[in-house]
């Protein structure tokens, strides 16, 4: 096929913006349409997340999140030193905080140099207080190239890179039937019909289903996880100088809560994760009827749900109390109390599962005729979205994917 001339981007968070941004650079002459179902773009994960610059050191080691993490957060760098937009590369311990945990410390550091990191050091407890004074445990990895960023800054630098190139964003515009017609997309939204050569789909919560209603089905399915924070109190905020996190529990794609200083100010401690009654449930009270019946009526859940029961349990009950929440953060930092800390926003995390209750690990494209989809993109795509946005590119251009 020749190149697209007239692209349809379907979603407007990080990854549909930075994939319109690395395709308006590879392919000067065509045209972009970017689809938005709310009245601004970058409304959901991608501006309810941490705020993490994460430099590739969980992820499998040849797996797209570990190639794209690497070089994501290098472009994610130089895009914020280019467009001014407040980032720090304060970096961050990882804390064993028992015998179980000093294993799999040591395994995450040699992880990280097979994903290429440089400068991880393993920390004995006295090191580690010369960096956090206040943190508990064993002993820690200091990964320095991790930081902190402001990705509402990064969403808002890239839609305006897109706009100036000539691009249309179009918002209000929520994609509901894709159909290939004579080498023809038609795409009909709430805004009216847009046609395209080219199918891009990168609907974060929604991905499944809108995948499906442009003919494509992985047979995987989105499950929202939603992550509540709760903020550190000003006089409090001292007992965490940048990021602390636990060792991750290595059968659960989630890092354990954690504490994140913030671009612009505060310590925020979470997120947790436990079943969303609603993709976009940003409340334990959302709900919405079809995202409950379509989790419920998917076996995968089901399996997912005999194969982990002890830590759903223990995740939804944390949700609903304080203290145990602040007993997991006291493991990291034992000064904390339950009086430190007030109830602080939330994300959903979109979450591919498969039909047998695996959770989908790594980041999932997948490529139809002129269309390509962005089926399970989790953390850490915002960190990784430039890269993302690359892969996106070249499969578009015919390229390896
Ligand atoms: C709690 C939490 C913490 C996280 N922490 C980090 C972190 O610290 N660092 C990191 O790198 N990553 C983190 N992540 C992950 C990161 O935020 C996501 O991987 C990333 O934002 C995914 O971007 P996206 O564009 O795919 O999805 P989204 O930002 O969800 O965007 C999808 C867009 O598609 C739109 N859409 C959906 N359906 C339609 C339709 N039918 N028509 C038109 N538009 C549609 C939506 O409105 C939305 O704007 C975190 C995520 C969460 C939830």
């Amino acid at each position: 096929m020749s190149l697209p001339k007239r692209i349809i981007i379907v979603g407007g968070g990080i990854v549909g913006l930075a994939a319109a941004y690395q395709m308006g650079r590879r392919f000067p002459s065509a045209r972009l349409t970017l689809l938005e179902k709310e009245a601004a773009t970058g409304r959901h994960q991608s501006t309810h997340n941490s705020g993490v610059l994460h430099a590739g050191l969980y992820y499998k080691p040849g797996s797209a999140k570990a190639r794209l993490a690497v070089a994501g957060l290098q472009q994610m760098i130089a895009f914020c030193d280019e467009n001014g937009i407040p980032h720090e590369i304060c970096g961050k311990l990882v804390v064993a905080t028992d015998d179980s945990e000093l294993a799999r410390l040591h395994e995450l550091h040699r992880r990280g140099e097979a994903n290429g990191l440089s400068g991880l050091r393993l920390l004995r407890r006295e090191e580690m207080l010369e960096i956090e004074p206040h943190v508990g445990g064993l002993a820690a990895l200091r990964v320095p190239q991790e930081g902190i960023v402001d990705y509402a800054a990064v969403c808002a630098a890239l839609e305006r890179k897109v706009s100036a190139r000539g691009d249309k964003i179009v918002t209000r515009a929520r994609a509901r039937r894709m159909r290939l017609r004579n080498h023809t997309w038609l795409v009909e939204t709430a805004a009216g019909e847009f046609e395209g050569d080219f199918l891009v789909t990168c609907a974060g919560l929604f991905s499944d289903r809108v995948a499906r209603s442009a003919g494509a089905d992985s047979g995987v399915r989105i499950v929202p996880f939603r992550g509540e924070y709760y903020a550190i109190r000003p006089d409090r905020r001292h007992l965490v100088h940048n990021l602390i996190y636990p060792v991750p529990d290595p059968s659960f794609p989630f890092l354990g809560v954690h504490f994140t200083r913030l671009i612009h100010g505060g310590i925020e401690a979470g997120p947790n994760a436990v079943l969303a009654l609603a993709r976009e449930g940003y409340r334990k009270t959302d709900f919405a009827l079809r995202d409950v019946l379509d989790a419920l009526t998917f076996p995968g859940l089901w399996r997912f749900l005999g194969k982990h029961p002890r830590m759903c349990w223990s995740e939804q009950r944390r949700s609903f109390s304080k203290r145990l929440f602040c007993e997991a953060l006291q493991r990291l930092v034992p000064e904390i109390q339950p009086g430190d800390l007030s109830a602080g926003g939330a994300g959903v995390r979109a979450q591919a599962m498969s039909p047998d209750g695996e959770l989908v690990q790594d980041f999932h494209l997948l490529n139809r005729e002129q269309a390509l989809h962005v089926i399970n993109a989790p953390s850490p795509a915002a960190t990784a979205s430039l890269a993302i946005g690359d892969v996106i590119a070249a499969a578009v251009d015919g390229g390896a994917c």
